[in-house]
């Protein structure tokens, strides 16, 4: 994991790079499996006991609005976070409520006139289903 770009994506996206919000990121850089708020404070209070829940989730809140983080949201789950990068979409399991990247392709845009007043900044997509492991104990039951 490369230190120098995690604080270059922090410049880019104006957001002060402080050692919690970077063990924030560092962590999320290192977990691709989309760990939820809980889990990343766990993680970063390790790392550094002085770090707060409400600081943790300020931080993950204030790098979401600054397009470094992006939360995933599970329907009757707790949200989940990756770190940008690429962009992908996401398939999200019905059974387990595993949260795994897709592949990104383009989405066709809604027509101008649906949006009415609205301002889109993103189209992507959740694919819904079983995942990889729970269509294999359907297959085998
Ligand atoms: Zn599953
Ligand atoms: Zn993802």
């Amino acid at each position: 994991m490369d230190a120098e770009a995690i604080k270059q994506s922090f410049e880019a996206s104006r957001l002060r790079c402080t050692p919690q919000r970077y063990a924030v990121m560092a962590f999320l850089m290192e977990h691709t499996e989309h760990p939820t708020a809980a889990e990343i404070f766990k993680a970063v209070n390790r790392v550094d006991p002085r770090s707060s829940r409400a600081t943790t989730y300020n931080n993950l809140r204030d790098m979401v609005r600054a397009g470094l983080v992006r939360e995933v949201a599970v329907e009757g789950r707790a949200a989940r976070f990756d770190a940008k990068g690429m962009r992908h979409h996401h398939f999200i399991c019905d059974r387990c409520g595993n949260v795994e990247d897709m592949e990104w392709y383009d989405v066709p845009r809604p027509a101008l006139g649906s949006l009415g007043k609205r301002i889109l900044r993103e189209c992507e997509l959740i694919f819904r289903g079983l995942c990889t492991k729970c269509a294999r104990r359907r297959a085998s039951r």
